[in-house]
């Protein structure tokens, strides 16, 4: 499936077995997106929040 981007409008494929918190990016604008609902409509966007620190693992 695809959504549209929050941001640009453009279309971001989604996978078919997509969950809540997977993150996807947007090909046009390169934004990172979080799943934050997945339903029979299809899925909801949010910004995802930059995660910040890099402290490695
Ligand atoms: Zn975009």
């Amino acid at each position: 499936m695809k959504v549209k981007c929050i941001d640009c409008e453009g279309d971001i494929e989604i996978p078919n077995d997509v969950t809540m918190g997977e993150i996807v990016t947007c090909p046009d604008c390169g934004l990172d997106f979080e799943v934050s609902k997945v339903d029979a409509d299809g899925v909801s966007l949010e910004k995802a929040e930059s995660m910040g620190e890099d402290w490695g693992e």
